[in-house]
């Protein structure tokens, strides 16, 4: 989806450090109206829930709107449409709905979900079995814009910004981060060559991706298409052990040294890679089990099923910067059950999920990279700590303990904030 707008006229423009605004500028550069004229579009902040194994997927549900208990602390009304203030006053706690009421509201409409800063503009789906989620979790982002806009007016989606250090302090504790400085320096001693095969379904055709020596690491995730950096591992692990085994034929001590060097720090990053995914496969069965005991009290018939699972699975897409997406979707073997799109995560390349062409990359730094990890992070925090069913949010106390500290903080800014009248 695309939406012009005139972004000159927005304050702040300067200052815009934004994923959504600065893919905006580069689509809008590109001319995507098709008219010749300068246009400025984004694409929607979405997740991207297939393929997944093993979760029913979203199912229209009863299209009534179910009443609100009158006697209900801190009701909503958002003004947009009743089925979704619905979905509010029965599905989230009272003190997330104090907050909603402190700041403006966001203007709701249905659709798939997205939510874009510029009008407060928010689309959710309607009467499906994921609505309350979705909606919840677009919420969040509009928390994030509107909270943040407050202790920083410059910019968009400032609210999460004191998640990020807790958020990495986090990951490396569950083991999500790995240190790839090998790659990139090895593509930029070396350069890379290798052809890719259309083993994956996503790769239609055969193509080779190849890289002269001293390209740095933006430049090298510029030109990777979904499933390459896992691909350019798989591949630095072969052609480093047949660099080794010729070196050692030749039996020169001093090549022999530098190729075992070589292959042993890709294989540590192999080997770290695959630890990293056990790692999160484990975290993933564990939310899984706690996902079977919520369903089983929000049966999936209703719009009012939290879903927890596809959220943190998110959350941990964000944490490992796209990298076990990558692994899965070469592999086939899926860890995740939810995510975001290639490149949304890192500043590799993006992809149309309608034709799967490579698409530019979303963000052109690590910062903005960043930026998308946090604000994914801040909504799926929103909408868990938001639901009336804790059971996982209490788990999520736990196993992510700095970054639920620093929202709860957030929230507690939030609700001290003096209202603007
Ligand atoms: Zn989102």
């Amino acid at each position: 989806m695309r939406k012009c707008i005139d972004l000159e006229s927005q304050p702040g423009f300067q200052d815009i450090y934004s994923p959504v605004l600065a893919q905006a500028i580069d689509r809008g550069l590109q001319g995507h109206s098709g008219t010749g004229v300068v246009d400025w579009g984004y694409l929607p902040f979405e997740i991207e829930t297939g393929p997944i194994e093993g979760q029913p997927p979203s199912t229209e549900v009863d299209n009534t709107v179910p009443p609100v208990d009158p006697a209900i602390i801190n009701p909503v009304i958002t003004g947009s449409n009743v089925y979704f203030d619905s979905l509010i006053n029965r599905f989230i706690t009272a003190d997330a709905r104090a907050i909603i009421n402190r700041f403006p509201m966001a203007n709701i409409e249905e659709g798939g979900g997205q939510y874009s800063p510029l009008g407060y503009k928010l689309i959710t789906s309607k009467h499906r079995s994921d609505s309350a989620f979705v909606l919840f979790h677009e919420y969040g982002h509009h928390l994030d814009h509107v909270i943040g806009n407050r202790q920083d007016p410059n910019g968009f989606f400032k609210g999460s910004v004191p998640l990020m250090e807790g958020i990495v302090r986090d990951a490396d504790k569950n083991k999500l981060i790995v240190n790839n400085t090998i790659l990139w320096d090895y593509i930029f001693k070396h350069g890379i060559n290798f052809g890719i095969n259309s083993e994956s379904k996503n790769t239609k055709g055969g193509r080779v991706f190849k890289l002269p020596k001293g390209v740095d690491r933006a430049e090298i995730e510029a030109k990777m298409q979904e499933g390459d950096y896992w691909r350019a591992i798989q591949h630095l692990k072969l052609h480093t052990k047949k660099q080794m085994q010729n070196a050692n034929l030749a039996k020169e001590p001093v090549a022999m040294r530098k190729a075992k060097d070589a292959y042993e720090s890709v294989l540590k990053l192999y080997d770290d890679s695959m630890d990293r995914h056990k790692a999160v496969y484990k975290l993933i069965l564990e939310a899984e089990k706690l996902q079977k005991q919520i369903t089983q009290k929000f049966p999936r018939k209703g719009e009012g099923l939290h879903d927890f699972l596809t959220a943190f699975s998110d959350m941990l897409d964000g944490m490992t910067r796209g990298e076990v997406m990558s692994y899965q979707n070469v592999t086939g073997d899926y860890i995740l059950r939810a995510g975001h799109a290639a490149g949304y995560y890192s500043m590799r390349m993006q992809k149309d999920r309608e034709t799967g062409k490579a698409l530019p990359r979303a963000n052109r730094n690590a910062g903005m990279a960043d930026e998308s990890i946090r604000a994914e992070i801040w909504a799926n925090m929103f909408a868990t700590w938001g639901a009336t069913d804790k059971t996982f949010y209490n788990w999520l106390k736990n196993t992510l303990p700095e970054t639920t500290i620093a929202f709860e903080k957030q929230m507690k800014a939030a609700m001290d904030m003096p209202l603007v009248v």
